[in-house]
């Protein structure tokens, strides 16, 4: 449906987007995440028609839109913070794009019903936004960007204002939703989370360029290179005699640079790896560590919370968990790399 072919965007001599070529197919949703300042809100931006391509071409459902403006080209944009009128009802907001285009009194009406439903939200039609929690308000502010069926829907970190919990609950909530409408999407977010949450397909990049794409398991499993694993989450990279270490001692094979994220050590009393506690402190579902080892230096682990505890000072012994590390770089599974 949407298609990004080399494009780059300048702002005087910055090249805020360099070559950036991806495509989002009908109906799935394509999440671009990377750290602030990569290029994201440009590239959204650019879609939308708001910013001028330097070089590169867009498509929508095959048609160049290099001269088609932004309000013609169909697609809706959602913002981190909704961005309701705080003066119109929650029924208001949602039916304002299909009063602008002139749609009669009682169409505009059934379709704020049902999209009110859609988005659970039955009955809060006449709620004013600031009545609302942060989650509802970005629920009102999706049925709104819905409202028009856009053929594509753009959205800018749609959950990075809400608390943890909170977004946990509406990832899963939009993901839904969006799916339902049969609704295509482009996403950009600094959260992986958020991307994991409501992705089909994520995109990772850095400084205006695209450095991996791919299904958010694979590029889980197999980040392109080791910025890209920090980036997703993971705890420590190693290399060099360390990768042998790990990988043997999780059973695996393969080569180059591990990355490891906070509970891949688990304290085991038969575990191959060993150490010495250096600190240790609770959380609500496991106990964390840091031990130094030999093999590995200083390494986070985790203990179980249903035993005691090792202390600082004490010696352990530790399993490496397989699915709680990823090979970087291993080209030959790590997605498509432009
Ligand atoms: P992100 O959304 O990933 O944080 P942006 O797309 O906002 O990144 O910015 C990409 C780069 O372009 C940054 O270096 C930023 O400083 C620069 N930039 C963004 N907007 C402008 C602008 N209007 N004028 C000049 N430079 C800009």
């Amino acid at each position: 449906m949407l298609r990004i072919d080399d494009v780059s965007v300048r702002y005087g001599a910055e090249v805020a987007l360099d070559g950036v070529s991806l495509e989002v197919p009908d109906g799935q949703v394509l999440a671009v995440l990377g750290p602030s300042g990569c290029g994201k809100s440009t590239l959204l931006r650019a879609v939308a028609g708001l910013e001028p391509l330097a070089g590169g071409r867009i498509f929508a459902d095959g048609v160049d839109l290099r001269r088609t403006p932004t309000h013609r080209r169909g697609f809706a944009l959602m913002f981190q913070d909704g961005q309701l009128f705080a003066s119109k009802s929650v029924a208001g907001n949602i039916g304002y794009p299909l009063r602008l285009r002139r749609r009669a009194k009682a169409t505009v009406a059934a379709r704020v019903e049902e999209l009110l439903d859609l988005v659970g939200l039955g009955g809060y039609g006449a709620r004013r936004p600031e009545t609302l929690s942060g989650g509802e308000r970005q629920r009102v502010a999706l049925a709104r960007a819905l409202a028009v069926e856009p053929r594509l829907l753009l959205l800018d970190e749609p959950l990075s204002a809400l608390d943890a919990a909170l977004r946990e609950r509406l990832a899963v909530d939009l993901r839904r939703i969006i799916t339902a409408s049969g609704t295509t999407a482009l996403m950009v977010t600094h959260d992986h989370e958020e991307a994991f949450a409501l992705a089909d397909r994520m995109a990772l990049m850095r400084a205006g360029r695209v450095v991996q794409v791919g299904e958010p398991a694979q590029v889980w499993a197999h980040p392109v290179d080791v910025e890209t694993a920090l980036f997703l989450g993971y705890d420590r990279v190693v290399d060099g005699a360390a990768t042998q270490v790990v990988l043997q001692a999780a059973g695996l094979a393969g080569a180059g640079a591990v990355a490891l994220r906070r509970s891949a050590l688990e304290v085991s009393p038969d575990g191959p790896l060993e150490g010495v506690v250096r600190a240790s402190r609770a959380a609500p579902e496991v106990v964390r560590l840091v031990v130094e080892t030999p093999a590995l230096g200083e390494v986070s682990a985790v203990a179980s919370t249903t035993e005691v505890a090792p202390g600082p000072g004490q010696r352990v012994r530790m399993r490496v968990i397989a699915d709680r590390l990823a090979v970087v770089g291993d080209a030959a599974t790590a997605g498509q790399v432009p």
